[in-house]
């Protein structure tokens, strides 16, 4: 479209995009979800990002920010795609159409389940209401129908976010006891989990030798730093960074906090992350890197399910927080 093109080009000719802006993904799938999930992208909306992003934008690797930004260029703006957690599905379906443009990536893994069968936590709630055999539960005092996509979709998000505030201990019960409600048929679970399993260690090695994908840390057990104590914090980094190093045969650089808000990592966390030789870390704090940012806290843009290419393209030339002032 003609309308797809003179923005991009306007922008570029008066050097309006300053900065990186970072792009944070996670997952990116060729089936159909039975219901949505924001963290999940198809293939076909992927293919069109990273197509718009080819033709308009310097795609260039994390291990890059730190020189773009000393010496910044105005002819286009300079992104970073991001993948979080480690989905099998960024080695099955993300990488091929990667390769296919030619584009960089960085992948932060969760080194505890990474050549595991284990799934993170959110996986699981989403497909335990996928296969709920009930038709409805209560929790907290709320009725949750789960009898169409659009209610289960729903009743996902709300369980979510009620779950997140609880810390590791109390956590696993909650989840245990709203699955356990759900009455999950374990067929139906197991036939969509391949969507919401992790990377295998060859898989991380051939990503590696394309010479397109890095790796960073993104804790072991993807806890969220802040809620744990300063040696537990110093134990998720450290082991995490180590286990990077190790499936790559690289050193690790780089860094994503899990949930990445301010308030959800501590200060003492960058000390931990420069004695381990880490030298670029990102948040999900909404903003772009600039000359002026600390780079181990680059803030990035988040990318769901409802990010087409009108937003993709406010996120890629930073005018998203200038809308918003
Ligand atoms: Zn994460």
């Amino acid at each position: 479209m003609v309308g797809d093109r003179i923005l991009p080009q306007l922008l570029n000719r008066f050097g309006l995009a300053r900065g990186v802006s970072i792009l944070m993904y996670h997952s990116v799938v060729d089936a159909d979800l039975p219901f949505r999930n924001w963290c999940v992208l198809s293939a076909e909306t992927f293919r069109a990002h990273v197509e718009f992003l080819k033709c308009y934008a310097d795609v260039i690797p994390l291990s890059a920010v730190g020189k773009r930004l000393a010496q910044p260029s105005k002819a286009r703006p300079a992104v970073v795609i991001t993948f979080d957690d480690g989905y099998r599905n960024n080695f099955d379906v993300a990488f091929p159409i990667l390769k296919d443009a030619g584009l960089p990536a960085t992948v932060f893994l969760t080194t505890g389940l990474i050549g595991t069968k284990e799934m993170l936590w959110d996986s699981r709630l989403y497909l335990a209401i996928a296969s709920a055999r009930n038709p409805s539960i209560r929790w907290d005092g709320v009725n949750y129908t789960l009898t169409g996509a659009q209610e289960k979709a729903h009743c996902f998000t709300a369980l979510k976010a009620w779950l997140k505030p609880f810390a590791q201990d109390q956590f696993e019960e909650k989840l245990g006891q709203i699955i356990g409600q759900l009455d999950t048929d374990r067929d139906g679970y197991n036939g969509l989990s391949r969507s919401f399993e992790m990377l295998w260690p060859e898989q991380v090695t051939e990503m590696v030798d394309s010479g397109l994908i890095e790796f960073g840390g993104h804790t072991h057990s993807h806890s969220i730093l802040e809620r744990l104590d300063q040696a537990e914090r110093r134990h998720e980094i450290e082991t995490s960074v180590r286990e990077v190093a190790r499936l790559t045969c690289r050193p690790c650089r780089s860094f994503a906090y899990p949930n990445g808000k301010r308030e959800d990592y501590t200060t003492d966390c960058l000390d931990v992350l420069r004695d381990c030789g880490v030298e670029v870390a990102v948040t999900t704090v909404e903003q772009p890197a600039t000359g002026s940012s600390d780079l181990l806290e680059l803030g990035r843009y988040p990318v769901g399910v409802g990010t087409g290419l009108t937003r993709l393209r406010l996120k890629v030339f930073q005018l998203e927080q200038f809308l918003r002032r």
